[in-house]
Parts: structure tokens; sequence; C-alpha cells
């Protein structure tokens, strides 16, 4: 079953001759006359989708657009308003309505199926956002998505006609209705169009005399690195149902099978870029949050919750190649007296400032991770004795030999430190357990060196 998609409507004859065509594509259809009783039945049925009548016998869709609103569960749920034929004002208020899509008496399939296919897959994918985001949110990492109201912003829009005087006429038309800065391609020379800054939405006429030219181009925006996040509305013109239907298939993120209608386009093309805002910023905050789980935020290193993983992964991936690497356990001298005389402020800057010098230092491959207040980690792949303790000396040097500046002393301050180095993989000890075993080797080998009187590398031999 590809899915369940409730139909309200008062009259039964429209209800089941929308049944006949969705059980034939294989959907699940449940069926209501009126709005009573209905967020009952939507709980138990749990719908992908609703198709209602414009008008309902105890209320219009505007009313059920407003009953899944106030219920977070439901309000998700796309709906497909259906409107009398011809009837453009009712088509124009249930966009306004905030109505995801409407179709007109007498329903055309390929239309109705495409419009459902579409909605179906945004859905999924929100869903599925939404779902990857859940753990973060759970941790009180993210607001959920409901708290978020896109702040009105101005995009951009092309607009990509078949012949170029058609441009300036649609734009002089859509302006009024839209605040966004709208700007006119000819379809032959798309050039423009692909260089930054890439557009939020693309208009594109879908001209009956080169349909096949028109939706190869539609693929082609849908693929490409620039234009790839951009709404694509088709405008097939003069109106063709089979063509805006293929173009929903396609890619596009909507259609005017009735052609150009500038209220209209710009009702759908608002709808979908505030839909659009609330999508980017659930994938925004995702990545914030994984950034907040794997990072360090005073220094950006990555903490030890990321870096235990990683090392665990470069000691397979040592052992099996039969190669060496390095653990170090790094540790700043005396830094509680930096704290102590300069302030904590000027040790966070210190921190910071080591921080960027041992990225600046290591090769990209290292892992390097702070662990605790002065205390960092790094993996070293493809480096034994010689080379580990070549690069840790290099490290005290690049630490000592350049005073640090700190907000709280007048002239720059000297910092040294310590680091002890354990060499893998250690043979003698399972895979799994190796990495904690040269953390412990590598921090025996620290202590050596701080007894040793500080600022200088030492190596724990195996057998230690
Ligand atoms: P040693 O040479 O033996 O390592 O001496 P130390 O003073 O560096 O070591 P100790 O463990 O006595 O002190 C570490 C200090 O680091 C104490 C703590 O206040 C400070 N510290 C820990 N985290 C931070 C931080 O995030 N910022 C600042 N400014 N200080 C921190
Ligand atoms: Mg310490
Ligand atoms: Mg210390």
């Amino acid at each position: 079953m590809q899915g369940t998609i409730l139909i309200i409507d008062g009259v039964s004859t429209n209800r089941i001759m929308l049944k006949v065509q969705l059980s034939a594509a294989w959907y699940h259809v449940v069926q209501a006359d009126r709005l009573a009783q209905i967020r009952p039945l939507i709980r138990r049925s749990r719908p992908d989708l609703i198709i209602s009548a414009m008008d309902l016998p105890d209320g219009n869709v505007t009313d059920l657009r407003r009953l899944l609103a106030s219920d977070p569960a439901l309000s998700h749920i796309p709906i497909i308003a259906v409107t009398a034929q011809n009837d453009r004002p009712a088509r124009l208020r249930a966009l306004q309505a905030d109505i995801n899509d409407v179709l007109s008496q007498p329903i055309d399939d390929l239309m109705l199926q495409a419009r459902i296919r579409r909605l179906l897959r945004t859905r999924s994918q929100l869903d599925k956002l939404q779902l990857d985001h859940t753990p973060a949110a759970a941790l009180g990492m993210a607001e959920t998505t409901t708290d978020f109201v896109p702040r009105p912003k101005t995009r951009r829009v092309a607009l990509l006609t078949q012949v170029p005087a058609t441009g300036p006429v649609w734009r002089s038309r859509l302006q009024p209705h839209l605040p966004h800065k709208i700007e006119c391609y000819p379809m032959r020379d798309v050039h423009g169009l692909m260089h930054q800054p890439t557009p939020d939405a693309v208009i594109l006429e879908l001209p009956h005399t080169s349909d096949a030219a028109g939706l190869r181009l539609l693929a082609d925006l849908r693929a490409r690195g620039t234009t790839r996040d951009a709404i694509v509305i088709a405008v097939p013109n003069p109106s063709n149902a089979a063509l805006a239907a293929e173009a929903l298939d396609r890619g596009a993120h909507d259609a005017l099978p009735q052609g150009f209608c500038a209220e209209e386009l710009a009702l759908r093309l608002s709808a979908h870029l505030r839909r659009k805002a609330v999508s980017d910023h659930i994938r925004d905050s995702l990545r914030t949050d994984l950034q907040a789980a794997m990072q360090d935020p005073m220094t950006g290193l990555y903490n030890r919750r990321y870096a235990l993983p990683k090392l665990g992964q470069m000691a397979r991936t040592a052992a099996e190649a039969g190669r060496d690497f390095a653990v170090m356990m790094m540790d700043l001298d005396h830094f509680k007296q930096v704290n102590d005389r300069f302030g904590h402020l000027s040790g966070d800057a210190v921190l910071i400032e080591t921080a960027h010098r041992m990225r600046a230092m290591l090769h990209p491959s290292a892992i390097v991770s702070r662990v605790g207040g002065e205390e960092f980690l790094i993996g070293l792949p493809d480096a034994g004795a010689d080379l580990a303790l070549e690069t840790a000396d290099l490290l005290c040097r690049r630490i000592n030999d350049t005073p640090f500046h700190v907000p709280g002393a007048r002239d720059p301050i000297h910092v040294t430190t310590s680091i002890g180095i354990a060499i893998g993989p250690d043979h003698r000890c399972p895979v799994q357990d190796m990495v904690s075993a040269m953390i412990t080797r590598a921090d025996r080998a620290l202590y050596m060196a701080k007894t040793a009187g500080r600022n200088q590398a030492t190596l724990s031999h195996k057998a230690a």
C-alpha cells in the first residue's frame, strides 16, 4: 500500500469517484462527509494526505486547516482542496489559507496522481529530517520546528522563458504580488542563471512546442549544484495538464496546469519559500547540533567523545595495514599559574592559541582533540617512534618559542608544554582495547616528562 488518503466531501458521488481513482493507484482510502468528529478519525486512521471539498456541510477547507494546525500531531498533514470547475477565486482563497494544493473539478487523473506523489515525497523528506532531528531536540539542543517562524526576506526569483520577450511581461504581472527580486533569462541562455548568487526559486515556462527540451532543462536544474536547492515551478504555456503532471514527476516542486496566472503563481511560490525556510532551518540546526556533539566549543578542536572512536578507527587501520601510529597526551605546564597571575580570560586565550598552533602545525590527517582543561589528545597516523618524537619536540617548541598575547598582561607571556607518546599497534592487546591501553601509556610518559623538568616530550616504551 502506497499510503492512506482521507477524502472529506459532503457529496457522496464525488467521494465515490475519487475513491475509485485512488484505489486504482493502490492507496488506502478513508472517507468522511463532514468536519464533525473528524479529529478522532484522523488520529485513528493516520492519513498521509487529506483531499477535501472546498465547502463542507458544516464548514470549509479553511476550518479543516485550522483544526489540524491546532494539534501538533496533525499539523503537518498536507491538504489538497477540490474546487468547482473554473472557480479561480476559490483556488486563490484556498492557497491563501495555506492549503498545500488545489485541484479543480473534473479532476484530471494524471494531475491528481502527480500532485499526490509530489506531496507525499515532500512529506516523507520532511518527516525524515524531523526524525533525524529528534535526538538533538530531546537533548534540549535545539528548538522544535513548530517554534520556528521564518523572517520575511527578499529572495531571488529567476524567470526562465522560451521567448525572451515573455519574461518581462510575466515579471511586470508578477511583481505587484511578490516582494522578491525577479530576473529574466531566455531558455536558450541559462549560463547567467547557473552563476552565483544562486536563485531561491526558478519559474520555468514549458512551451508545448518544445516540451522535451523544457523537461530536460527541468531535470538539469534539479540536479545541478547551483540550482539544486532552488524551488522550481513549471508553467506550461499554453495550459496543459499532462505536461504539468510530467513536470511534477520530473522533480518540479509545483506546476500550473492552467498556465500562467500571476496571483496563483505568487501564492504558490510564497508558500513554497515559507516551507523551504522551515526545512532549511531544521537542516541548519541539525548541522549545528552535530557540530556541538563533536567539538569543543572554546578551541574548535574535537572533544573526547568524538576523538576516541576516531582513534579506534586509526588503530584498526594501522593493525590491518601493519603500519605504526602514535597517540600523544599533551598538557600545558603550570597552567594554573597563568590563571592565578593573569586571570581566567588570559588562561582561555592561551588555550585557544595553543589549539590554533597545534592545528596549524599538524597534518590534516592527525586527530587533534581537547580532552580536559589544558590537556590535549593527539592521534598521528603512519607515525613510528622517530617521527612521533620529532613532531612532539616541534610542538613543544611551537608553544615555547613564541610568547602568547593575553588580555590580562601587558607583555606577551611564556608558556611551555609537556608531551607523552605511545606508539602502536600493540599486538599484545585486542584491537578494541588498544587505544585506551595506549592512552594509559602516553599518560605515564607525560608524567615522566613532567617530573624530568617539563617542556619536553617522552616516549613510552612498549614494555612499559
Ligand atoms: P602541571 O604543569 O603539573 O600540569 O600544572 P598545572 O598547573 O598545569 O596543572 P593543574 O592540574 O594543577 O591545573 C590545571 C588548571 O587548569 C586548573 C584549572 O583551573 C585550569 N583550567 C581547566 N580548564 C580551564 C579552562 O577552560 N580555562 C581556563 N582558563 N583554565 C582552565
Ligand atoms: Mg592537567
Ligand atoms: Mg598542566
